[in-house]
C-alpha cells in the first residue's frame, strides 16, 4: 500500500452511530424550530471574503485570525464561511425577503462551518453549528423570547436534562456609547502592559477585551465597570421583562454582565448555554440581538436575534443513555437479506427486491463470495426480519428463513409478484 491520506487536522470524519446521531440531533432542532414558525435556508459554504468583514467585524478573532481564505486565481476574494449569520442577512436582502408582509422573517439552518483554530477537544477547524435567526424591521420581545426559548428548550431537549443559561443585556446604542467610554477610561491606565490583542481590541471595540483568555487581563476585568450599571432605564426594562418571563417559565438562568460574546455585531440580549456536567466542553453554543448587521452589508435597516449551538458538543454533551435511545429510534434494522448461492444467477433477486423496496420495505444483501453461514452472520449483524435464501438445492424456489425463530419456509419463484405480495404480509 502507498502513503496512507489522513483527514485534515482539526476535521471530523461522520460514520456509523455518530452519523446517526448527528443526524437525529439534527432533525430533533429542525422539528423544533419548524414549530416555532422557522423555515430552512441554507447559504453557500463560501461566500465573498467582505460579507464577514463588514458583517462580523474585523475586531473579532474568526475574522482577524481564523478564516480560511480560498485561492481563487486572484478572480474573487472568497472565503469559507466561518459563521452563518452573515450569509443568513445576505440571502435575506438577495432574494428581498425583507419586503415580505410576514414579519418577523424566521429562518433555521445546519452545516459546516469553518475556523482557522489550534484544535483541541470541542474545537476544530471544520465543525457544524445549527442556529436561527429571526428577522424584521424593529425586534419586540415576543421575538426575542421566542428565540431565547427556542435556544434553551432545543438544547434541554437533545440532552435531555437542566442545562445552564448566561444571558447579558448590551443596551441601546447610547447605552453601549456610555459603557465603552468608562471602559476606555479603566483600561488606559493598564494598556500597556495588556496584551496586544487587547492593546487592538481598546482601539476597535472596547467591549472585546471583557473576553480575553490571558490571565492578567482576566485579573483585570474583574474590577472593569459592568455594563449592568450604564443601561439606560428603557434598556433595564427590556432586561427586566426577559428576566420575568424566564422566570415564569421556570427556565433557570444567570445574568452575567461579563458576557459579551466573540463577535462584533451584537446589541441588546445575549446569551450563552453550557452543560452542567460538561463546563470543560465550554459554551455549546451562543447568540443574541444585533442592529446593524443587514445595513453594514448593504440592505435595508433591519434587526436580527439568532443563535447556533455548535453540533460537536452536543454531541460530544450526549449521556450514553440518550446515545442509546437515539440510536434505537434511528435504527436500520433490514426487514429482508438476500443471499444467492445459486451457480447460475438470474435477475430475480434484483427484481424481488425492487418491488420489495417501492412498497417502502428495507433490503440488503450479501456478496456472491460469501458463504451461507457468514451472509447469515451478515443478517444478523444487520438485524434482518427474514434471510431469502436463493441455492442450487431447492431450484425454482426461494427459502424465507425467519431470522428471530431460526424458522424456515419456501415459495416459488415463478411469479414475482405473488412472492413480493407474500413477503409485504410478513413485515
Ligand atoms: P460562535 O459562532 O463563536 O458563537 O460559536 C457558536 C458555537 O459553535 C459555540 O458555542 C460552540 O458550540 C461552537 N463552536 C465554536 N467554535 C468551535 C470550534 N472551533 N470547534 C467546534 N465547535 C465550535
Amino acid at each position: 500500500m502507498s502513503d496512507i491520506i489522513v483527514k485534515p487536522r482539526g476535521t471530523l470524519d461522520y460514520l456509523g452511530d455518530e452519523m446517526k446521531l448527528y443526524d437525529s440531533v439534527q432533525s430533533e432542532l429542525s422539528k423544533m424550530a419548524v414549530s416555532y414558525g422557522a423555515i430552512k435556508a441554507e447559504p453557500p459554504i463560501f461566500e465573498e471574503t467582505r460579507l464577514f468583514v463588514r458583517g462580523v467585524g474585523e475586531s473579532s478573532d474568526i475574522v482577524s485570525k481564523e478564516m480560511f481564505g480560498l485561492n481563487t486565481k486572484g478572480e474573487h476574494d472568497y472565503v469559507l464561511r466561518p459563521e452563518f449569520t452573515a450569509g443568513i442577512n445576505r440571502l435575506s436582502i438577495e432574494n428581498k425577503l425583507y419586503a415580505s408582509p410576514d414579519l418577523p422573517i424566521k429562518m433555521f439552518y445546519c452545516g459546516p462551518v469553518f475556523r482557522f483554530e489550534r484544535p483541541q477537544k470541542g474545537r476544530l477547524r471544520e465543525f457544524n453549528q445549527f442556529g436561527v435567526e429571526f428577522l424584521d424591521k424593529k425586534i419586540d420581545l415576543l421575538t426575542s423570547l421566542d428565540c431565547l426559548i427556542l435556544y434553551y428548550r432545543g438544547g434541554e431537549k437533545v440532552l435531555g436534562r437542566d442545562l445552564k443559561l448566561r444571558i447579558n443585556y448590551l443596551g441601546s446604542f447610547q447605552s453601549r456609547e456610555n459603557y465603552k467610554k468608562a471602559l476606555k477610561d479603566f483600561y488606559a491606565p493598564h494598556l500597556s502592559q495588556m496584551c496586544p490583542d487587547c492593546q487592538r481590541r481598546y482601539n476597535e471595540n472596547v467591549l472585546r477585551i471583557l473576553d480575553c483568555k490571558v490571565e492578567e487581563d482576566k485579573e483585570l476585568n474583574k474590577d472593569a465597570p459592568l455594563i449592568t450599571d450604564y443601561l439606560l432605564p428603557e434598556d433595564k426594562m427590556q432586561l427586566e421583562q426577559v428576566e420575568r418571563a424566564l422566570d415564569e417559565l421556570n427556565i433557570g438562568y444567570e445574568l452575567d454582565p461579563m458576557l459579551v460574546r466573540g463577535l462584533d455585531y451584537y446589541t441588546g440580549l445575549v446569551f450563552e448555554l453550557y452543560d452542567p456536567m460538561n463546563m470543560d466542553l465550554g459554551a455549546l453554543g451562543g447568540g443574541g440581538q444585533y442592529g446593524n448587521l443587514m445595513k453594514e452589508i448593504g440592505g435595508p435597516d433591519f434587526e436580527g436575534i439568532g443563535f447556533s449551538y455548535g453540533m460537536e458538543r452536543l454531541l460530544l454533551a450526549l449521556s450514553l443513555e440518550r446515545k442509546n435511545k437515539m440510536l434505537e429510534e434511528e435504527t436500520t434494522a433490514m426487514d429482508f437479506f438476500l443471499i444467492d448461492l445459486r451457480a447460475d444467477k438470474d435477475n430475480k433477486p434484483v427484481i424481488l427486491a425492487d418491488e420489495l423496496r417501492s412498497n417502502g420495505l428495507k433490503v440488503a444483501s450479501s456478496s456472491y463470495g460469501k458463504a451461507l453461514s457468514g451472509a447469515l452472520k451478515m443478517a444478523d449483524r444487520l438485524h434482518s426480519r427474514y434471510s431469502l435464501i436463493f441455492d442450487d438445492y431447492n431450484p425454482g424456489k426461494v427459502l424465507i428463513k425467519n431470522m428471530n425463530k431460526r424458522t424456515q419456509d419456501e415459495y416459488g419463484l415463478e411469479d414475482i409478484d405473488k412472492l413480493a405480495n407474500h413477503l409485504c404480509g410478513l413485515i
